[in-house]
């Protein structure tokens, strides 16, 4: 780890916490499921409590309380409340906060999960050590005025500890006795835990070191299919930084986002409301914006190259693509001024020339020979 922690600054009780989930998870749970077997019961708990919890972060704690990106009746605001208490990631008010100071922040000192601290930071670590000086939650003043969220602040904890471990608990008793009530702690409760943990743990982690940038460079964040597959949609990272009040992480139509359709679905449904979209001309102006700054960035890498035959040869290459990239940009820029519609179609032309375009430059760069 780059980053140096003292001693004092470890949070016990996150520590103890965190590390007694994983080992029940990886050990007890095993155990117990090679021992026992699990039972239809168990597996449908199991299932509807990852995706309870799963979905309560990603749609509630995120979309909706952290960035606001649409509006929500009661009904989905307690389910949220309630199912992401059980996910075991402190309160929505605490979540918010962090969250807010990781965009705000990004890749800095201030951010609570700051990537250039090491992957271990920004997956866990920064769960485990107290922050020096604690940083003041003056972020979410908004949050503050509603009322389900500061109940679920206060009772948090309580609710956590019932709900997501507890129930689990009294129905497996229920349904099979002793046996049944320990599954249900061991495998519905911790191991679920355990496992939600993971996922939104990558996002901070994963997703900030290994996928595609296509919408911007000026920070870390990446675009990740598999981890979209992981966390109901919130891998595609990098665009989410970019526009992060689209209630949309995966915007294109194939993007893998049960998040996104699940807001869609509770819209028709009339218990949520004004959906944020950024209009596709923003996002297509992003992405030309960042594959010209591509361009740039391997003009730099050109110039410095020793071999005067491949330097002109690439440099005439890029000059065609950035010509291209650059009529296409104020085209779209002009259209925009102009207050012309854009039809769909031309938008889609332009964003799969600027994928190609793309996909051109990167393979110059794999290409070219280092010096
Ligand atoms: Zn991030
Ligand atoms: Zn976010």
């Amino acid at each position: 780890m780059k980053f140096n922690v003292s001693f004092e600054r470890v949070d016990w009780i996150n520590t103890i916490f965190l590390l007694m989930i994983s080992l029940i998870a990886v050990i007890a749970a095993p155990i117990y499921i090679v021992m026992n077997g699990l039972n239809g019961l168990q597996i449908g708990l199991f299932t509807f409590y990852a995706l309870a919890t799963g979905i309560s972060i990603t749609l509630g704690y995120h979309r909706l309380f952290s960035h606001l990106s649409f509006k929500a009746k009661w009904p989905v605001k307690l389910f949220t409340l309630v199912f992401g208490a059980c996910a075991f990631e402190n309160s929505a008010l605490n979540w918010c906060s962090d969250h807010r100071r990781h965009h705000k922040h990004t890749d800095h000192d201030d951010d609570p999960y700051d990537i250039s601290k090491g992957f271990f930071w920004a997956h866990m670590g920064w769960i485990l050590f107290k922050m020096n000086p604690k940083p003041p939650m003056d972020n979410v003043a908004d949050l503050r005025k509603d009322q389900m969220v500061m109940w679920q602040y206060r009772w948090d904890k309580a609710i956590a500890v019932l709900v997501g471990l507890v129930l689990p608990a009294v129905i497996g008793y229920f349904h099979s006795g002793a046996m049944g009530a320990l599954g249900g702690f061991l495998i519905v409760g911790v191991l679920r835990v355990f496992v939600v943990q993971q996922c939104t743990f990558f996002i901070n982690s994963l997703c900030h070191t290994i996928g595609a940038q296509p919408y911007s460079t000026r920070c870390s964040a990446r675009d990740s299919a598999i981890m979209a597959l992981l966390t109901f949609g919130e891998g595609y990272h990098n665009y989410h930084h970019e526009f992060q009040h689209d209630y949309r992480n995966g915007v294109k139509p194939w993007n893998f986002d049960p998040t996104k359709w699940s807001i869609w679905v509770l819209s028709k449904l009339g218990l949520v409301s004004d959906l944020r979209r950024v209009a596709e001309h923003k996002i297509l102006l992003a992405q030309m914006d960042e594959a010209r700054r591509k361009a740039d960035a391997m003009r730099e890498e050109i110039v410095a190259h020793e071999d005067p035959a491949l330097r002109e040869r690439a440099s005439a290459i890029l000059d065609g693509l950035t010509k291209q990239l650059s009529e296409n940009y104020h085209e779209v820029e002009q259209a925009v001024a102009n207050k012309v519609e854009l039809s769909k179609k031309a938008l889609r032309n332009w964003s799969s020339e600027t994928r190609i375009m793309v996909n051109q430059l990167g393979k110059m760069s794999r290409l070219i020979p280092n010096n």
